[in-house]
């Protein structure tokens, strides 16, 4: 059987490709420079796909930034705030001030916006869309991909994002509709086809992930227009790759294009194999089979695989079937190589992006020589992971399955608890405070260096933390904020931290996958059980608590963000996990609790993240994700204030579920001020305690006491005075001091004044 890949990590084994552009962007590297590092990156990967034996290799499938930038300037669609620039900016510099924004000459241009590529941790930059925009193609770098495959003796299949997916994923301004526009976006896609299908390449792939999100007519018959209409004009096979999840009623209609492939995810769509047993497949086409995961780290899970290629030989031809992961590699670490000093009892189970290649041209082999001894020897392996006596922590799959039966929650309704707590706690109207985080300055990450280089002992680096903790208790209580934190030095990540103080997780040393842009994440591994030996917040919480007379709020990752932050083991479902990981926070809860400790905030950033694509399945997500939360915080006293917090603004699909987590207080990012963001929690009669943050962190600007003041006055207009809060809109960990000390106080003051009015 064949095999086919349609994106391997860009980034490089030593996120090379991070480092060379952030050079770029410090002016310490030159265009050429820049691009030589690009060469090298798609060259390694090339090499490494022709070397493997993989049958349908993909070019354009880099990028310096992001491919659905990339794929708005190969239509030729700029925005118009920042055509002034092309001239002026070389061309990198110009690609770069898209993404980035720009401040030249005294102009200042926002940065194009960015969103979540489906429901994967990846963030693409959103093409803007209007009425106006001229489309001009241009296909220098689509070309130079090809040739440069072509030039390691690979006949490559480039790969571009549909048009389909292009227009569902953009932004579309002024009331333009999906059809207006379509036919001038096809017709670029057409002009860009036209150019390369003279050149030496084995096809064409349209990554076409949108197709398992919608299946309206509309979608479906502008589906069919556009392929219909580039088959006929094209003499290169057309391939169309889905991936995610099942295209549901998009099924019959791809069946019925003139392409040569279709690629169907096979493992977050299962039930496309039941679309192809009623349905069929036709004779005259390919099927990529995703049966791989592209997302996860594990190895192949034969039973399954082997499950899965049996119900297909049932409907498709044994040539028809090219074996392929289940997405782009995008999303999972490049190569184990780098993995030397994890210990084998692990490292025998996973499988990155390098080592999912192996494993494809392996099962590509073992079914074209149906090798049933191999296929035997593969499940062994996997019943060993399965069964491996090191993930299991005795009693904690238990622990968390008991809480699906009984309800995890609180037991006194909100509103009882709330008086109780304004009774307790006695707080000012329009309480002030943070989100909990404060400046990581290079000092605290030079001390984390030396302390893991066993430069300093255990000793000193606590010792250093705590003089963090009481250096910042200090400055909170001169600004005047009324609930305080303890401003999580000791944390490198958010997720990490707690992850390393549970039984079950393995970290890696270079297992980066891109979240956007330069930045990438380490995510780690759940491999076992996951079991909370002792406390993982009471040192710091009751240190700094120890310090003030002020209550200091205990900080803790809630377990959904845990859980959609992490690669997750794939041998029991990912709501069990999420219960394990509950179950611990809910015991972390219990011990701030008895220790005293009166508000405890349960962060909740990637609640969202996890969200599947279709409707369908959605309804299970929340129920799960909403029930995990209720456990986590669920042992808490009447008197224990829990708060929550979440990072975008966008709350209109999951309000419904927000309102069901039960936390006495939530706070928002509401960075951008759109009333129409709040008004979904007054409409809807949000029943705890709402802290809308009053300024935007992600910027230097220091906001001044009237801005706040006006902030809080269009607050006051939705919410009764009793029902708010003070609060920037995230953690400080990425700014400075000197930014977030006049900007607290400013804040401290307007929320004083709107106290007392003069
Ligand atoms: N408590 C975290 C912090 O302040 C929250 C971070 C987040 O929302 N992503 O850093
Ligand atoms: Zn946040």
């Amino acid at each position: 059987m064949k095999t086919s890949v349609i994106g391997l990590p860009r980034i490089g084994c030593r996120r090379e490709l991070k480092f060379a552009v952030e050079k770029f962007f410090a002016g310490q590297i030159s265009e050429e420079e820049l691009e030589q590092a690009g060469f090298h990156l798609r060259k390694e990967n090339l090499q490494r796909l022709r070397s493997t034996g993989i049958n349908y290799i993909p070019c354009n499938d880099f990028s310096f930034y992001d491919r659905m930038l990339d794929m708005s300037l190969m239509l030729g669609i700029i925005p118009e705030r920042f055509q002034e620039f092309e001239e002026e900016l070389t061309p990198h510099q110009f690609y770069f001030a898209l993404a980035r924004g720009i401040t030249n000459n005294g102009r200042s241009v926002k940065a194009m916006k960015m969103l979540k590529w489906f429901n994967t941790n990846y963030h693409y930059v959103v093409p803007e869309l209007n009425p106006c925009i001229q489309l001009s193609p241009d296909t220098t770098r689509l070309i130079n991909s090809i040739h440069e495959a072509i030039t390691l003796g690979i006949k490559p299949v480039p790969v571009l994002i549909g048009p389909i997916t292009f227009i569902m994923m953009s932004e579309l301004e002024d009331h333009l509709s999906f059809d207006d526009i379509f036919s001038r976006v096809s017709a670029a896609y057409q002009e860009i086809i036209s150019r390369i299908s003279l050149e030496e390449i084995a096809g064409i792939a349209f990554e076409e992930p949108a197709l398992c999100m919608t299946e309206s007519e509309q979608h479906r018959q502008k589906l069919s227009t556009f392929y219909n209409k580039i088959s006929a004009r094209c003499s290169k096979d057309i391939f169309i790759h889905t991936s995610f999840d099942h295209v549901g009623k998009n099924y019959q209609t791809m069946l019925g294009l003139p392409v040569k492939g279709l690629g169907l995810d096979l493992l977050y769509g299962p039930e496309n194999l039941n679309l192809i047993k009623k349905f069929g497949f036709p004779a005259d086409k390919l099927l990529f089979a995703g049966i791989v995961d592209g997302r996860n780290v594990w190895k192949a899970d034969l039973f399954r695989i082997d499950g899965i290629i049996s119900a297909l030989r049932e409907s498709v031809a044994s040539d028809q079937l090219v074996l392929a992961p289940s997405c782009s590699l995008l999303h999972c670490p490049l190569s184990l190589t780098g993995e030397d000093s994890m210990p084998e009892k692990y490292r025998q189970y996973l499988s990155f992006a390098f080592e999912k290649l192996d494993e494809l041209i392996d099962l590509g082999r073992i079914y074209r020589l149906n090798d049933n001894d191999r296929i035997s020897r593969l499940k062994e392996e996997r019943r060993r992971f399965i069964d491996d006596v090191g993930r299991i922590e005795p009693g904690v799959k238990e622990e968390a399955i008991k809480f699906e039966l009984i309800h995890g929650g609180r037991k006194t309704p909100l509103k009882i608890r709330a008086s109780k707590q304004r009774h307790n706690l006695t707080l000012p109207l329009f309480p002030t405070t943070t989100i909990g985080s404060f400046p990581q300055t290079p000092d605290i990450r030079q001390m984390r260096n030396e302390l893991r280089m066993g430069k300093i002992s255990r000793e000193d680096y606590n010792l250093f933390i705590r003089g963090k903790i009481s250096e910042v208790i200090a400055l909170q209580e001169k600004i005047g904020l009324d609930v305080l934190v303890h401003g999580e030095y000791e944390r490198n990540d958010m997720v990490e931290y707690f992850a390393e103080k549970l039984t079950g997780f393995v970290f890696t040393a270079n297992g980066w996958v891109q979240s956007f842009g330069t930045r990438c994440v380490k995510p780690p591994i759940i491999f076992g059980d996951v079991n909370r030996p002792g406390s993982m917040t009471l040192e710091e919480t009751l240190y700094a608590q120890s310090l003030t007379s002020k209550p200091v709020k205990g900080m803790l990752t809630g377990p959904v963000t845990m859980l959609n932050w992490s690669f997750v083991r794939d041998d029991i479902p990912r709501e069990h996990v999420c219960a394990q990981l509950a179950v611990a926070i809910r015991n972390e809860v219990a011990d701030l609790e008895s220790n005293n400790i009166k508000i405890i905030q349960i962060d909740e950033p990637a609640f969202r993240e996890g969200v599947p694509l279709r409707d369908e399945r959605r309804m299970s997500y929340f129920r799960w994700a909403v029930n995990n939360f209720l456990v986590a915080s669920g042992s808490a006293g009447d008197n224990v204030q829990i708060h929550t917090h979440m990072c975008y603004s966008d709350f209109n699909s999951i309000i419904d579920e927000i309102i069901k987590m039960d936390a006495d207080v939530i706070s928002l990012e509401n960075s951008r001020a759109e009333p129409t963001v709040l008004e979904i929690f007054r409409e809807h009669q949000y029943p705890g305690m709402i802290g809308p943050g009053v300024y935007d962190i992600h910027s230097p600007n220091i906001p001044s006491v009237e801005e706040i003041t006006d902030r809080i006055m269009a607050l006051q207009k939705l919410f009764p005075d009793e029902q708010l809060w003070i609060n920037p809109d995230c953690g400080l960990k990425t700014r400075r001091s000197e930014e977030i000390i006049p900007a607290l106080t400013n804040m401290v003051t307007a929320a004083k004044g709107i106290r007392n009015p003069v």
